[in-house]
C-alpha cells in the first residue's frame, strides 16, 4: 500500500472524484481520480500537472471534472494525498464542489478506503479486462477500469471493469471480495439494475466458498458463482475468446441422499444464459433441474415415483407410504408413519403432483385446467393440509407458475397459512430428501447448507 491509499481524502473542500484524461481516452469516459493517479510514477504525475495547467484555461483543457466537465487540475493536499480540483469559478452545478455537498451519493465509495485497493482485487480486474477484451464487440466498444457511471437520481458507481458492449449490452463486473458485505452487494445489485447494466459478479476463485459474503451472491443465483483465476485466463487465452470459471453447487449421487457438492469447469459465454439486464447469468440446466435427471436417470427411484404418483391418483395412502418408505430407504428421509396425517397428506402431495406434471393425481371432480380452484380447495384451504403450503409455493416458483402463485384467491390462502407456519420448520425440509425425490422442484431452496462436509476442491 502506498501513503495515498491510507483514509479518506481531507483537506479544504470536496475534490473531484472522477476525471477526464483527455490525452489517452480516446472515448472520453471518465473515471475514478484517486485510483488513476496513485499508480502514476513522480514523472508522470507532474507531467500530468503541467498539462492540466498549461490547458486549464483554454478552450480545450485536458484534464476536465467527470460530472461537471469543467477543466481541473492536479495538486498534493497537506497530507501528501494527490488529487484534483476545480479551477477557480463557479461550480454550482457539479456535485464535488462544496455547494451540493449533499448530492453526493456515491454506492461504492468503500472500495476506495484501505485494503479493497489490494494487489489481489488489482490483478482479478486485469485478468477480467484482458478476458473481456477477446470478445471483438468488448474490444470494440473498449474496456475500462473504474469508469464513472451515474444515474439521473444523482446516485454514481465506479464499476471495476466495464465494457458498453457485452452480450448485447453494457455490463460492469464487480470484484467480489471476502471483505465485501451484503450491504454493498445490495447497493450495487439495485444501482445497476435502475441503470439497465448488467451486473456480473466475479470472484478470484482460491477463497472458501462457504464464507458468508460468496454465499449472499451464489445462494441467490441457483448456487451458482464465476470465478477468474489464472488457468481460465490462459484457457481463455488459448481459445481467443472469454472464458469463466463456474463454481456450483449440485446434487450428488442418490448413494450420497443428493448431498450437494461444489464442481467447477472452464465455460465460455455461448454456455452461459445471460437473461436480462436485470438477472444474474447462469447455467441451464439449474439445481432442481439437475437433480429431477439424477431421479430419472435412477431406475429403481424414478420407477418408485411413478408408483407413489399413481397412489397418490387414487389416493390410496397404504401404497404411497409403501412407496415412500422405499424411497427413504434408498436416499435417506424421514419414514412415511412420521409425516402428520397420512389421509390429508396423499390429498395434498396429490394437488402437488397434478400441478408438478399438468395431469390430475387425485379423485376429484374438478378440471386440470382449473388449477387455482383445485390447490385452493384440496391443499390450501383444509387445516390438515395448510403445511404443505411451502412445498406448493416453491414448486411454482421453480416451475415459474407466477401466474398461478398471484392469483388472488391463492396469494391469500398461502399468506395466511405463512403466518400461521412462523416459526416452524416447514414439512417438506422436514421430510427432505424423500421429498425431493418425489419433488425436485424446490430442492434448491431447500437446502440446508453445511459447509463443513463439502469445501471447494
Ligand atoms: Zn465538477
Amino acid at each position: 500500500m502506498t501513503r495515498f491509499d491510507r483514509g479518506k481524502i481531507k483537506n479544504d473542500g470536496l475534490t473531484v472524484e472522477a476525471i477526464f484524461d483527455l490525452r489517452t481516452n480516446l472515448n472520453a469516459n471518465a473515471v475514478h481520480a484517486a485510483t488513476y493517479i496513485q499508480t502514476l510514477s513522480e514523472a508522470e504525475w507532474t507531467e500530468l500537472r503541467v498539462e492540466a495547467t498549461r490547458t486549464g484555461n483554454t478552450a480545450n483543457p485536458l484534464f476536465r471534472c467527470g460530472d461537471c466537465r469543467k477543466a481541473v487540475y492536479g495538486r498534493v493536499s497537506a497530507n501528501g494525498r494527490r488529487h484534483f480540483y476545480h479551477f477557480k469559478g463557479d461550480h454550482s452545478d457539479c456535485r464535488w464542489s462544496g455547494a451540493v455537498a449533499e448530492s453526493m451519493r456515491s454506492i461504492d465509495a468503500e472500495k476506495f478506503h484501505g485494503q479493497q485497493e489490494g494487489e489481489r482485487h488489482k490483478s482479478l480486474s486485469r485478468f477480467v479486462a484482458e478476458i473481456l477484451s477477446l470478445d471483438p464487440a468488448s474490444e470494440k466498444a473498449g474496456v475500462f477500469f473504474r469508469r464513472y457511471t451515474k444515474l439521473e437520481d444523482g446516485q454514481y458507481a465506479y464499476p471495476d471493469v466495464f465494457t458498453s458492449d457485452w452480450q448485447g449490452g453494457p455490463a460492469a463486473f464487480e470484484i467480489q471480495l471476502a471483505t465485501t458485505h451484503m450491504p454493498v452487494i445490495a447497493r450495487r445489485d439495485a444501482f445497476y439494475e435502475k441503470a439497465g447494466i448488467r451486473l456480473m459478479w466475479i470472484f478470484g476463485g482460491s477463497d472458501d466458498l462457504d464464507r458468508r459474503t460468496f454465499r449472499d451472491i451464489y445462494m441467490r443465483n441457483d448456487g451458482q458463482i464465476f470465478c477468474v483465476d489464472g488457468d481460465v485466463l490462459r484457457a481463455a487465452r488459448a481459445a481467443g475468446e472469454p472464458r469463466f470459471r463456474l463454481y456450483r453447487l449440485l446434487p450428488s449421487s442418490a448413494a450420497n441422499g443428493f448431498k450437494p457438492a461444489w464442481q467447477n469447469t472452464i465455460v465460455g459465454p455461448a454456455e452461459i444464459s445471460w437473461g436480462s439486464s436485470n438477472s444474474r447469468p447462469f447455467i441451464q440446466p439449474n439445481y432442481d433441474r439437475c437433480l429431477d435427471q439424477l431421479v430419472e436417470a435412477d431406475r429403481s427411484l424414478s420407477s418408485l415415483r411413478d408408483e407413489f404418483y399413481a397412489a397418490l391418483t387414487i389416493a390410496d395412502e397404504g401404497r404411497a407410504g409403501a412407496a415412500w418408505d422405499k424411497i427413504a430407504t434408498l436416499v435417506g428421509g424421514v419414514n412415511w408413519n412420521e409425516v402428520p396425517s397420512p389421509r390429508d397428506t396423499v390429498r395434498a402431495l396429490g394437488a402437488l403432483a397434478s400441478v408438478r406434471i399438468g395431469r390430475l393425481c387425485i379423485p376429484t371432480d374438478i378440471e386440470i385446467t382449473n388449477l387455482p380452484h383445485l390447490v385452493n380447495t384440496i391443499l390450501l384451504e383444509p387445516r390438515e393440509r395448510r403445511i404443505w403450503t411451502h412445498a406448493f409455493e416453491l414448486l411454482c416458483k421453480s416451475l415459474g407458475l407466477r401466474q398461478l402463485l398471484e392469483r388472488p384467491s391463492v396469494r391469500g390462502k398461502c399468506d395466511r397459512n405463512g403466518s400461521e407456519a412462523v416459526g416452524k420448520i416447514p414439512i417438506d425440509r422436514l421430510t427432505a430428501t424423500t421429498f425431493d425425490v418425489l419433488f425436485p422442484e424446490g430442492a434448491f431452496r431447500r437446502l440446508s447448507l453445511d459447509f463443513s462436509e463439502h469445501r471447494a476442491e
